[in-house]
Order: C-alpha cells, then structure tokens, then sequence
C-alpha cells in the first residue's frame, strides 16, 4: 500500500503523525490504533497476493511500496488439522495453527518484523522492551538484523531458559530487574521517553500490525472460509487484539463475511482479563502478584486490555480462565496425540478448548482454530520436570529387554489425561 494509513486515539480520536514516536495518546493516554481508508483497497491485492509470510500482505501494512524490510522470513506458519484432539473433546472440526514455528519460536516475530522496520524508518537510536521472555528473544534478533543497539529488562527469575539464552546470543543488553514483568513495562517506557530509545512493547500500534497477519493466514489456510471461534492465551493481550483486527479488515474488504469469536484464555493465578469479562467491564483492575507456570502470560496490568476486551465482546467470544495443571496436561496431550510441541503459555488455548467444550460454551459442529504461541523448546526445564525420567541402564541388550518388556506400548488414541 502506499502511506495511505493513520494513527488515531481510540478513545478520543486525536491524530498523530507518522513521523511522531508515540505509543498511547498524549491527550487522553488512550490506545492508539492504525486505519486504512479500506474503500479505496483492492481486495484482489489481498487475496491474489505472492509471496510468504508477513510482508506478502504488505498492501495492508503501514508502509510504501519501497520499503525495505527488516526481515528473517517470519509468519508462513502451517494450520494443523486435528482430529484426534478434536474427538477427544468431542468437536468435528479442529485446527491449530502453531505459531511456534516462526523463525524464532514465538509469534512475536510478526510483530518485530513491522516494528523493527518502523524503527529504522523513525531514524532512532536504539530498540527496547520489557519481556517475559519471547519479546526479548525476539527483538534481539531483529535489532541484529538492523544493526540498532537492543535493551531488554526480563523479570528475574522468571524467564524461561531458551529465551533468555536467544536474547544474550544475539547481543541484546539484558537487565534482570527485580520485579515482575508489569515493573519492567513501566521502568522500560520512561527510560524509552527519555533516552529517545524505540518501545517495542505491544502496546507499540506497529507491533499489532505484523501480527494480525495471523488472522490472514488463518482465513487463506481455510480458503477464505472463517472459523467460527479462534482461541488464543491472552498476557499482555495485544495479539488477540491484533487477530481480530485483521479479521475485522478481511470482512470490511468484502474478502469474508464475518469474524470469529475471539476467545482468550488466562492462567488461573493471572486473570485480570477474565474478571473484567465476567463483570462485564471494558477494562480491568490490575493484579499487583500475578503467578503461573505459564511465564509467557505472567502479566497482571496487560496493556491492550482495553482493546482485548472490545474484540471478545464486539464478535461474541469469551475469556476463560484455566488451572496450571490444566495448562500442564495439555501440553502433554496437544504434545503427543498430535506432535505438537508447544511451551506452557500456548498450552493455555488447547486446556481454554477442553474446559470450554466440558461446559458447553463450544458447540460439537463448530469450527475451531486454536492458536499456539510458542515453541516447546523455549522452556526445556519445565518440559524435563513434567515428563517421567529416562530410564538409567547398563549397556547390556537384555537388561534394557527386560524394561521394554514391562512397559505397555499404548496406542495413542487410548491416552487420556486427567
Ligand atoms: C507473548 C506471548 C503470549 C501473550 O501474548 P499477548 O499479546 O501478550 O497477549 C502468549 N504466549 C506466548 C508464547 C507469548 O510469547
Ligand atoms: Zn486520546
């Protein structure tokens, strides 16, 4: 496309220019959003698009043809059929898109893809973030990429391993702060205001753009037929946000004829979401000592709620909460009816489908996408510590025989987790 966008308060509607490096808006500290003039889009640039990946959708991101983007080949992620899953939670038509399979093991990478390049447009002097983890993983990469000074602020003690170790490799200057990933986002958008540092936080409008390439690719995947429910786990909640928005931008094209029901799911320990939905309120009341096993959604402020909450209500969803064990034995299911390796966070959506299907919030004929965010191999320690120990034996044919002999070889149809 060409620059034909704009960047608007949602709350107030103030404008901002595309040359100012701003993130919510300076009158009423509301979101900020990108529009299109969708009127004046050709749906065929969308829907005959070559290419792979984020920027093959590139008429519907906020840049001119002659862009060059900062890129490692993000998006382009496969959308699994599962019909073992499925039957196991008694529903006909079950999709995960696994998300996990970007370039750097997390969705994040869309968004850092459009973010990073924004940075570069913006002639700034350095890329920052606070992370519990992918973020940081993420945008290490993409500021390597670029070239840019890169400073991430982790929660001590609660990133997981793999993530920690792409963020030090790639050369991001790594802070441990001690606090939670909430202090991290508030220490790490003043030092941005001050230091004249670009935040790629996803409460940064560019990030959401990248990352609504989702929605895109669900839709092309399914042949421009929407499902009728998307799932996802929701932290920081600006990835829902962004899926519906690129929903809601395929129907105002006339491309498909609605948006599926957006619905996001909560560790039980971090649900700030979750309680706004069930009160019916359109924001939330922070939780000052989130805790879960899911690292990824350890987030007690999330800063999008405000638009989380709107996509869930405006196409009909829900929010659903879910234990860490629940969370556990999904990764465990998802891991080995289907071969899908996915970290705790990711494993949300798969326990948010089983619990949403028990109560019958999910009816058996619809069609359900769920969306797994990050790679198993991000958190090797929590995947070591759920599963049973290998088996300690001398390097003799019959001794490891006779252990083989007692193991019972189950077909994977017959495994059922609690
Ligand atoms: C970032 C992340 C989330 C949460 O996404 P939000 O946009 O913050 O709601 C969930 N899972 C994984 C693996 C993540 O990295
Ligand atoms: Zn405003």
């Amino acid at each position: 496309m060409s620059e034909a966008y704009k960047l608007e308060c949602m709350r107030c509607g103030t404008r901002f220019s595309k040359d100012d490096i701003v993130y919510t808006c300076g009158k009423c500290d509301g979101l900020l959003d990108i529009k299109y003039d969708y009127s004046e889009m050709d749906a065929e640039r969308v829907v005959e698009a070559k290419g792979e990946g984020v920027w093959k959708y590139r008429a519907l991101l906020p840049f001119n043809e002659d862009t060059e983007p900062v890129t490692i080949g993000e998006g382009n992620t496969p959308l699994y059929r599962c019909d073992r899953l499925a039957r196991s939670v008694g529903i006909t038509n079950l999709w995960v898109k696994h998300e996990g399979l970007n370039p750097t093991g997390s969705f994040k990478d869309r968004g850092m893809t459009v973010g990073v390049t924004k940075a570069m447009e913006l002639n700034v002097k350095g890329v920052a973030c606070a992370s519990t983890g992918n973020t940081s993983a993420s945008l290490a990469i993409f500021a390597a990429r670029a070239g840019l000074p890169c400073y991430v602020l982790l929660p001590a003690g609660k990133v997981a391993l793999g993530k920690v170790a792409q963020a030090m490799m790639h050369g991001a200057k790594v802070f441990s702060l001690n606090g939670n990933f909430d202090d991290a986002l508030r220490v790490v958008r003043r030092l941005c205001d001050e230091e004249r540092l670009y935040l790629l936080n996803s409460v940064n409008p560019y990030r959401l753009e990248g990352q609504k390439t989702i929605a895109f690719e669900i839709a092309e995947q399914l042949n421009w037929e929407i499902p009728d429910r998307v799932i996802l786990p929701v932290g920081n909640a600006g990835n829902i946000s962004a899926i519906y928005k690129g929903f809601l931008e395929l129907k105002e094209l006339g491309i498909t004829n609605g948006v599926p029901m957006m619905t996001g799911i909560q560790a039980e320990g971090a649900q700030p979401v979750v309680h706004a939905f069930r009160h019916g309120r359109s924001d939330i009341i922070p939780e000052p000592h989130p805790e879960t096993i899911a690292s990824a959604i350890r987030i007690g402020n999330p800063v999008n709620a405000v638009k989380a909450l709107r996509a869930i209500y405006d196409s009909g969803g829900v929010a659903e909460s879910v234990t860490d064990d629940e969370i556990t034995d999904s990764q465990l299911l998802l891991a080995r009816l289907e071969g899908i390796g996915v970290e705790p966070a990711s494993a949300a959506s798969i326990a948010g489908l089983r619990k949403l299907c028990d109560m019958g919030v999910i009816e058996p004929d619809e069609r359900v996408v769920c969306i797994t965010t990050g790679h198993l191999l991000k958190d090797p320690e929590r995947a070591i510590a759920i599963c049973e120990p290998p088996y300690e034996v001398p390097a003799d044919v019959e001794a490891v025989r006779r252990i083989m002999h007692d193991m019972k070889g189950e077909r994977r149809e017959e495994l059922v987790y609690a």
